[in-house]
C-alpha cells in the first residue's frame, strides 16, 4: 500500500478550491462555482456514483418528507416528479441529470476518498491526502453530509443472533423478507416509511417503539402525464407551488419557535389519531407524550394501518437484549425472530468529516469534539479552521428543505471565495469572539424553542442535552445572515505577511 508521501504528485498544483463529496451540496457548490466564473477547482467523491443520502438509503418506501417543488435546487426545477413528495430513486435520478446537466459529472473524481486534511501555515495551503494522491488547495468546501452515520444500539446478547441483521441505511435487498419474523427497531422517519412497504410481505412484524412520534397526514398524490406537462409548460406553477410549500413551512417554524402555538396542530393530530386507530390501547400506545415539533415531524397515510395488520405487533418499550433468535423488550416481553432491521437513525453530533480534518493547531477536530458537539459559525466556519467552509453544519436546521440549507450557505461561501480573490488575502478565519458569542446568543435563543422545551429527546440534542442542530430564527432571518461574507467577523492575513512570518 502506498504511503503518502509515495502518493504526492510531482506538479503539486494548488487548486483554488477543493470540494469534498457529491451530493446535493456539493454538486451544488461546483454548479455554483462554476456559475460564478470559477473553474480552479477539484472534486471528490468516496463513492463511485453521486448522490450521497439519496445514494445510500435506498429501503422500500424510502423518499422526502418535504414536496418537491421545494426539495429541488432552486436552479433546477423539475417536472418530472411522479408524485408531490418524490421517491428515492427518482431523487437519485434527478441529482445524476443535473450533475450531468451542468456539466459536473465530468469533473468529479469518483472513488477517492478524503483521509486527511491538514492546514499548512507556512504555505497557507490546505494539503489533502486522498487515497488516489495529494492535493494542495487555497481552500476546501466539506460537503460531507450531516446525516450519514447509521447507529446500531450495543446490546447484550446481539452477537448471539443467527439472524439477518441490517440498519435501513444499509438495506439487505439481496435477503427475501417473505414468510419471515421480522423486529423492527425504531420508529423514526425511515421505519414509519418502509414498515408499511414490508408489513405485507413478513409473516409476524414486532414493532419495537421506545418513543411515539407524532405522524401527519401526508399530503401526497400521484402527478399524471397531464399535470406533469402543465407543470412543464407553465414554470410559473412551479415557482407558484414552491412558494406555497414554502410559506406553509415558514408556518410550522413560527410554531416551532412558540409551542404554545402548536397545541391546536397537536389536538387536530390527536383528533387524527381517535379516526385511523380504533383500538384504544393501540391508540394510547402511539400517542406520543411529548409536544408536536419536539422531534422531527412525520408525515404518512399508511403508517398506523399498517401497525393495525393482523401480523403486527406494536411493542410500545425499547429492545435491550438478544438471546439467540429472541428479542427482549424493556418491559420483559419476548419474541423469537429470523430478522433484525434497526431503523435507529443515526449518529449526527459527531460528524465524521472531523476525524479527516487536522486544524492550524494541529488538532484533529473530532478530538475537540469527543466530548460534546461541534460549534461553527452559521453553520460553515469552524474556528482554528482557517480557509474551509462546511455546508450544512452545526445550528442551521430550520424545518424546511435542505437543499434551501445548503444553497443558502453556498452564497454565503462564495461570496467570501470571491471577496478573498477581490481583496487579495490568502487566510481567513472566524475571530474566536466573534463564533463565541454567536453561539452563546443560539444557545440562549434555542432554550424556548420546542426543540428544547418540548419535553423529548431528540437527534438535535448532544450527549450532553446542549442543541448543536438547530436554528433558532426564522428561515428568512438565517438567509439574511448568509447573503454576505462579512470580512468583520474574520481575522485575514495577507501573502505578504505570511512570506515574512515564514522567513
Ligand atoms: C433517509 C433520509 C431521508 C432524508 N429526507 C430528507 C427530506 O425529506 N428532506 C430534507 O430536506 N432532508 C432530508 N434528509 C437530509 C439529507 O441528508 C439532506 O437533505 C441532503 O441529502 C444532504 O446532502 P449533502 O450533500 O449535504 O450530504 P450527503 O447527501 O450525505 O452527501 C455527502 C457526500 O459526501 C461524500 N463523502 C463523505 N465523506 C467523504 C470523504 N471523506 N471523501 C470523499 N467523499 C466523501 C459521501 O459519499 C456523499 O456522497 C434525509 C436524510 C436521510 C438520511
Amino acid at each position: 500500500m502506498a504511503t503518502t508521501s509515495q502518493k504526492k504528485t510531482s506538479a503539486q498544483k494548488v487548486y483554488d478550491t477543493f470540494i469534498v463529496g457529491a451530493g446535493i451540496s456539493g454538486l451544488a457548490a461546483a454548479i455554483k462555482l462554476k456559475k460564478e466564473g470559477y473553474h480552479d477547482f477539484k472534486i471528490i467523491e468516496k463513492a463511485s456514483r453521486v448522490g450521497g443520502t439519496w445514494r445510500e438509503n435506498t429501503y422500500p418506501g424510502c423518499g422526502c418528507d418535504v414536496p418537491s417543488s421545494l426539495y429541488s435546487y432552486s436552479f433546477a426545477l423539475s417536472s418530472k416528479w411522479s408524485h408531490l413528495f418524490a421517491r428515492q430513486p427518482e431523487i437519485l435520478s434527478y441529482l445524476e441529470s443535473v450533475s450531468e446537466e451542468f456539466n459536473i459529472a465530468s469533473l468529479i473524481e469518483f472513488d477517492n476518498a478524503l483521509e486527511n486534511a491538514s492546514w499548512d501555515e507556512s504555505r497557507h495551503l490546505w494539503v489533502l491526502d486522498t487515497q488516489k494522491g495529494q492535493y494542495l488547495a487555497k481552500t476546501v468546501i466539506f460537503a460531507t453530509g450531516p446525516i450519514t452515520e447509521s447507529q446500531i444500539p450495543k446490546l447484550p446478547g446481539l452477537d448471539t443472533f443467527k439472524g439477518e441483521m441490517f440498519h435501513s441505511a444499509k438495506w439487505n435487498h439481496d435477503f427475501d423478507l417473505t414468510g419471515k419474523r421480522v423486529a423492527v427497531i425504531g420508529t423514526g422517519a425511515s421505519a414509519i416509511q418502509f414498515i408499511p412497504q414490508i408489513q405485507p410481505k413478513v409473516k409476524e412484524l414486532f414493532v419495537f417503539q421506545r418513543t411515539a412520534p407524532w405522524v401527519l397526514p401526508k399530503p401526497d398524490m400521484p402527478l399524471n402525464e397531464t399535470s406533469k406537462q402543465v407543470i412543464d409548460k407553465l414554470p410559473i406553477i412551479q415557482r407558484g407551488w414552491r412558494k406555497a410549500v414554502a410559506g406553509s413551512l415558514t408556518a410550522i417554524n413560527v410554531g416551532l419557535r412558540n409551542p404554545g402555538l402548536l397545541k391546536p396542530v397537536g389536538a387536530a393530530a390527536k383528533q387524527l389519531l381517535k379516526v385511523q386507530v380504533k383500538d384504544k390501547a393501540l391508540r394510547k400506545a402511539v400517542t406520543p407524550d411529548f409536544t408536536l415539533g419536539c422531534k422531527r415531524i412525520l408525515f404518512a397515510n399508511n403508517y398506523y394501518p399498517a401497525l393495525q395488520a393482523d401480523n403486527t405487533k406494536l411493542i410500545p418499550h425499547g429492545l435491550v437484549q438478544v438471546e439467540g433468535n429472541t428479542v427482549i423488550a424493556a418491559n420483559g416481553e419476548r419474541h423469537e425472530v429470523d430478522v433484525i432491521i434497526w431503523g435507529t437513525g443515526f449518529d449526527v453530533s459527531h460528524p465524521p468529516i472531523g476525524k479527516k480534518i487536522i486544524n492550524a493547531a494541529g488538532q484533529r477536530v473530532s478530538d475537540l469534539w469527543k466530548d460534546s458537539s461541534p460549534e461553527a459559525y452559521l453553520g460553515a466556519t469552524l474556528e482554528n479552521v482557517p480557509n474551509a467552509f462546511l455546508v450544512l453544519g452545526p445550528n442551521v436546521l430550520v424545518y424546511d428543505s435542505f437543499i434551501t440549507l445548503a444553497e443558502s450557505q453556498l452564497n454565503y461561501i462564495i461570496d467570501g471565495l470571491k471577496k478573498m480573490k477581490s481583496k487579495g488575502f490568502s487566510r481567513f478565519e472566524i475571530k474566536s469572539d466573534v463564533i463565541k458569542a454567536h453561539n452563546e446568543k443560539v444557545q440562549k435563543h434555542l432554550q424556548t424553542t420546542v426543540f428544547n422545551s418540548g419535553g423529548c429527546k431528540s437527534y438535535y440534542l448532544d450527549q450532553n442535552g446542549r442543541n448543536f442542530a438547530a436554528w433558532p430564527w426564522s428561515l428568512a432571518t438565517l438567509k439574511k445572515r448568509l447573503l454576505s461574507f462579512d470580512l468583520a467577523d474574520y481575522d485575514v492575513a495577507y501573502e505578504a505577511q505570511r512570506s515574512r512570518s515564514a522567513a
